[in-house]
C-alpha cells in the first residue's frame, strides 16, 4: 500500500475518534466577545495531545498586555496551547493552527449550540464549522500520518481571540510577536479555517472599519435655517458615495475566487449609524461605523482617501475613527505548502478552488509579521455554514477534509 493510500485509510479508521473528538471540543463553550470557559479548553485540549505523547505548553498573555491586547476581555485570561510531536527521524517543521474561540451564539437555533448533536450525518454546534472542527482534524490528521510513517516536527497552536480580530492580538498575532511562531522555527504553516475540503486558502481581503461623524450644529426644529442638520449632511454623503464609490468598487473584482463566492468585489458597508437627540432639535452629530473590505492590490491608504474625499467635496464638518485595520494577504500559488494542497485535493477526486478569504484571518500575522508565506488556509467546515444558526459541519467533510489535510502532511513530512 502506497504511504497515500495508508493514510487514507488511517483517517477511515480513526473515524468515530474524529467524530468524538469534535463532539468534546463543541461541548466546551468558548464564546468571545469576551472570552469565557478558555482556561477549561485548553486544559481539555492539551489533556487530549498530552494523551498522544505531545510536548504541551500553554502561553498565557501577561496580566499587564491585556487591557491592550484583548480589550473586550475584561481581565479574563488569555491562553495559547503549543504542542509538539517529533517524528522517528529528523526533517521540516510543519505548524497548524487554529483558533479555539467561537462567535457568540444568537438566535434561531433549533439545536442545542453546545450539544455537539449528531443527526443525518451532520454534527451541529457553535464552532462545528467555525472552527474546532479544524482542531479536530489536526489532531486525527497527525494520527494518521504517524500510522503511515513520517519524518520531521508538527507543532499545534490553538489560539484565542481571532474572532475578534484586532490590529494586535491576543492569539497567533501574540505568539508571533513573542517569536513562540517564527520564519526561523516554522517550514511551512497550515491555518484549519473553514473553506471546504477542496478549498485551497491563500490569502484573505484586508479591511478597515471604522467610525465617521458628521458635525452641524443645533437649532430649534422649527427653524431649521439657524443650524446645520448633520443628519441631512451625512445623508448627502452616503448618496455621494452610492453614485461616485460603488460604481467603482463593483468593478474591481478578485482575480481568485473568494469564499464566500458572493464576496468577490470590494466592498463598502455601513452598518450602524446613530444621531439627533429628539425631534424638536436640528441634529449636530450623525456618525455611522462602516466596513470596507480590499483586495489585495488595493492600498489601505488609497482605500481611505478615496472614502473620505467626499466629505470635503460636500463641504461637511466632520471627523474619523478608525478601529481596525490589514491589508490584503495573499501568498504565491507557487508555495510548496499551496502545491502540496492542491495535490492533495486532486488526490481526494475533487478539483481545487484556489481561494481567499473574504473576511479576515490570522495568516496576516503569520506572513506579514512573521514573514511565513508558505502558509495556506485548508480546513473541513464550510464557510457558509459559519457564524450561523444551528451552525453544523457534515461528517463527510469533516472526514474529506481530515483527509486532505493527512495527505499534505504526508507529502511534507515524507520520511
Ligand atoms: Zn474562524
Amino acid at each position: 500500500m502506497s504511504r497515500e493510500d495508508a493514510v487514507l485509510a488511517a483517517v477511515d479508521e480513526l473515524r468515530d475518534d474524529l467524530v468524538a473528538l469534535l463532539q468534546q471540543l463543541v461541548r466546551l463553550p468558548t464564546l468571545n466577545p469576551p472570552g469565557d470557559g478558555y482556561e477549561e479548553f485548553v486544559a481539555a485540549f492539551g489533556a487530549v495531545l498530552d494523551g498522544l505523547g505531545y510536548d504541551t505548553t500553554v502561553h498565557r498573555v501577561p496580566a499587564g498586555r491585556l487591557d491592550e491586547l484583548a480589550p473586550h476581555a475584561g481581565g479574563r485570561p488569555r491562553p495559547n496551547l503549543l504542542a509538539s510531536l517529533d517524528g522517528p527521524a529528523p526533517g521540516p517543521t510543519v505548524h497548524l493552527n487554529g483558533h479555539y474561540d467561537v462567535v457568540p451564539v444568537g438566535n434561531d437555533w433549533t439545536r442545542d449550540p453546545f450539544g455537539g448533536e449528531l443527526d443525518g450525518g451532520r454534527l451541529y454546534g457553535r464552532g462545528a464549522a467555525d472552527m474546532k472542527s479544524g482542531l479536530a482534524a489536526q489532531v486525527i490528521a497527525v494520527e494518521a500520518l504517524r500510522r503511515a510513517g513520517w519524518a520531521g516536527r508538527i507543532v499545534h497552536s490553538a489560539v484565542p481571540d481571532e474572532e475578534t480580530v484586532g490590529v494586535d492580538n491576543a492569539g497567533t498575532g501574540w505568539l508571533v510577536e513573542q517569536g513562540i511562531i517564527s520564519g526561523a522555527n516554522t517550514d511551512a504553516l497550515i491555518i484549519t479555517e473553514p473553506f471546504g475540503p477542496d478549498g485551497v486558502g491563500i490569502g484573505h481581503k484586508g479591511a478597515i472599519w471604522g467610525e465617521i461623524t458628521v458635525h452641524g450644529k443645533q437649532a430649534h426644529g422649527s427653524s431649521p435655517r439657524l443650524g446645520v442638520n448633520a443628519i441631512e449632511g451625512m445623508a448627502r454623503y452616503l448618496a455621494r458615495l452610492d453614485e461616485q464609490l460603488r460604481p467603482l468598487l463593483d468593478e474591481r473584482i478578485s482575480e481568485y475566487g473568494v469564499t464566500p463566492k458572493e464576496s468577490i468585489h470590494s466592498t463598502l458597508s455601513f452598518d450602524t449609524i446613530t444621531g439627533g437627540a429628539a425631534t424638536n432639535i436640528v441634529p449636530d452629530r450623525c456618525t455611522v461605523t462602516f466596513n470596507r473590505r480590499l483586495l489585495p492590490g488595493e492600498p489601505l491608504d488609497a482605500a481611505r482617501k478615496e472614502l473620505l474625499a467626499p466629505l470635503d467635496e460636500l463641504g461637511l464638518r466632520w471627523d474619523y475613527r478608525e478601529t481596525y485595520a490589514t491589508e490584503p494577504t495573499l501568498v504565491s500559488e507557487d508555495e510548496p505548502v499551496v502545491q502540496a494542497a492542491c495535490r492533495a485535493v486532486r488526490r481526494l477526486g475533487l478539483e481545487p478552488k484556489i481561494l481567499i478569504s473574504a473576511g479576515s484571518d490570522d495568516q496576516r500575522f503569520v506572513v506579514h509579521r512573521a514573514g511565513i508565506t508558505n502558509s495556506l488556509v485548508y480546513g473541513p467546515g464550510q464557510t457558509g455554514l459559519s457564524h450561523i444558526s444551528d451552525e453544523h459541519i457534515t461528517v463527510d467533510d469533516l472526514v474529506l477534509g481530515t483527509k486532505g489535510l493527512a495527505l499534505i502532511l504526508a507529502d511534507l513530512l515524507a520520511p
